[in-house]
């Protein structure tokens, strides 16, 4: 039995909806169960800014896949959800992140796990928190609540509540 954690994002409407789909779909799978769900928050883009505001969240998942087929279930999920990409970081339907799988660290052409940007992302590390602040980066070898406290507060403050999916 694996732990892994997944960041979800989306901002193309009906934003709410996707990422409920997205949920039932890792669920319908039978060697995926999803142990916890992060509140929802809406987060303002960045990198490429001309774009809508997203929802965030974050889910705890038990698995008997390896990283690389969650990989691939998650990518089948996104192309199912209508995902398009078109703009590096631009507008999408879905967007389903590893985030950490166990302990372990690896580094593919397909898959780096723990995801490589998610320390510096307060729209990752705050639903990620609330999720498990004790999830353990194994690379930083701090916890999410350790790592969430190292970022600029404004970041983390400008992230709002939402709601919750249930
Ligand atoms: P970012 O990775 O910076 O959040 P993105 O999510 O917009 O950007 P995508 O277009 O969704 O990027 O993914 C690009 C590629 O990243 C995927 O094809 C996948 O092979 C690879 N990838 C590497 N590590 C991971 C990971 N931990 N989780 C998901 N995809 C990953
Ligand atoms: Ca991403
Ligand atoms: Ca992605």
């Amino acid at each position: 039995m694996n732990i892994a954690y997944i960041a979800l994002g989306s901002n193309i409407s009906p934003r709410e909806s996707f990422l409920k789909d997205a949920i039932s779909l890792l669920e319908e799978h039978e060697d995926i169960t999803v142990l916890k769900k992060s509140a929802v928050y809406e987060t303002a883009p960045v990198g490429y800014t001309e774009q809508n505001d997203f929802l965030n969240m974050a889910i705890q998942v038990k698995t008997e896949l390896s990283p690389s087929l969650l990989l691939e279930y998650c990518q089948g999920i996104e192309e199912e959800l209508g995902r398009k990409r078109v703009i590096k970081w631009g507008p999408r339907t879905i967007d389903l992140d590893i985030l950490l799988y166990n302990q372990e660290r690896m580094e593919t052409e397909q898959l780096t796990i723990p995801h490589p940007h998610m320390h510096e992302r307060a729209f990752v590390m705050v639903p990620l928190a609330d999720v498990d602040a004790q999830a353990y980066l194994p690379h930083l070898q701090q916890t999410a609540g350790e790592v969430l406290g190292l970022l600029p507060s404004e970041e983390v403050r400008s992230m709002s509540k939402w709601g919750r999916i249930q």
